[in-house]
This record gives C-alpha cells, structure tokens and sequence, in this order.
C-alpha cells in the first residue's frame, strides 16, 4: 500500500500538472485534506510529510480530533482547518472558535450567527458562500437566485468573503456545474473557487479552484463515524 506522503506527493503532482495546463502553478492552489471520518494517526501522518491544511464536516468530531490539548493542533498549531460541512446556526461561535475558513455558508441566519460569533470572538474567519449549483433538493448550498442578495448580506455583516463553493451532482459530468460557479464568481467579483474532490479535483483546477477539498484520494477509505 502507497503511504501517506507518497499519496500527499501523488495529488500534489497532479494539482501542479493541472494548473500548468491551465497557466498556473499549483501554488495557486490550496490542497485540503478532507479528514472526516480519518483516524487521528492518518492525519498525524500527513501532518508529518508536511501538509497544514485539513477539512472536517462535523463540528463535534473535529473538537475531539483536533480540538483541547491533547488534539492534534496543540500539536501542530500552524495547521489551518477548513469546516466543509452543514453548519447549523447555534454552532456558529464553535465553528468560528475552531476553524479558520468556513466552506458552506449558505443561508442569512447562519450569515447573522457567523457575524455575531466574529464580532463576539474578535477573530475574523474566511467565508465561503456554498452555492446549490446542481439545484438539489437534499444538498446544502443556496439557490443560484439567492445568491447576489446572500453575498451583499455576507458582505454587509462584514463577513471576509473569499470565495464561492460547491459540490456538484454525484452522477453528473462535474465541468458545466464548476464553469457555472466560475462565472458566478466573475460576475460577483469574488476571488476565490473551493471545488473538487477525489474525483475530479484534476478538473477544477482546470477550470480555476484555488482550494480542492480532497479525502479518500490522500487517505483511502473512511473509517470511523
Ligand atoms: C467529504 C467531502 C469532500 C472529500 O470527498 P472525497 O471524495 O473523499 O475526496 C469534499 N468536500 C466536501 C464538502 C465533503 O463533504
């Protein structure tokens, strides 16, 4: 079986080979391991090789992973930590304690606990707004239609936007949905493109992320949870 870092070298290659097609380099681009579900010595072990940013989805599982002083970021205080999740309103101010960019903000009361939660904690967090983009019903993320009134709120409350966000329909081609995104970002002036998975993360670096948010690729199966 390939190790951690031959995994980690192996993506990291494939980024670097996308963005050069596309020309860019891979420094244009942030590599998130996606570490739900991992085991903590899965993690250590890529935090070994040298990565720093990681991704969770479930604000109590990332506590207790990478939170207190026995976590793996008293370990390891420089890592960055991406919440790529559903974040309910009432854990806004454990979110924005935590993790230092937020992937999935998509609905005004969550915009308003995000802002209270800053303005409270005086730590100001990278946001994210989670777009809808294949218009599911079970999917997190607003509606396209929503989207101009949530960034000007987002942008009102004083939120740091960096970026949209979206996961596409599973059984569909991936580019039309992150080209969509990408001209959505253009047209509402914002910088910042988190798409890509295992899957197709080769793709949206193409078609312009600056942040693929990347599990089973780096760490093969999830385990726990
Ligand atoms: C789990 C997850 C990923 C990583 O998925 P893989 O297919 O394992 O790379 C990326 N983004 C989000 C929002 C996720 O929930």
């Amino acid at each position: 079986m390939e190790s951690a870092s031959q995994r980690l070298r192996e993506v990291n290659d494939r980024i670097d080979r996308a963005a050069r097609l596309a020309g860019r380099t891979g420094e244009s681009v942030s590599l998130i391991a996606v570490s739900k579900h991992q085991e903590p010595a899965a993690i250590q072990a890529l935090i070994d090789a040298g990565h720093r940013d990681f991704g969770e989805n479930r604000i109590q599982e990332a506590q207790a992973k990478w939170g207190g002083e026995s976590g793996l970021r008293a370990a390891c205080p420089d890592v960055r930590l991406h919440f790529v999740g559903r974040l309910q309103s009432n854990k806004a101010k454990d979110a924005v304690a935590l993790f230092d960019e937020i992937h999935s903000v998509d609905r005004l009361s969550l915009v308003t606990a995000l802002g209270v939660a800053m303005r409270d904690s005086g730590q100001r967090r990278d946001c994210f707004i989670q777009v809808n983009i294949g218009e599911e019903a079970q999917k997190g993320g607003c509606a396209i239609d929503a989207l101009p009134g949530l960034l000007q709120e987002a942008r009102d409350t004083g939120l740091p936007i960096a970026g949209l966000m979206a996961v596409p329909p599973a059984d569909r081609e991936p580019a039309p949905y992150f080209a969509l995104l990408a001209r959505l970002a253009r047209l509402h002036d914002v910088a910042g493109l988190s798409i890509g998975m295992s899957g197709d993360y080769e793709t949206a670096v193409m078609i312009g992320a600056t942040h693929v948010r990347v599990g089973t690729a780096l760490f093969g199966p999830r385990r726990v949870g």
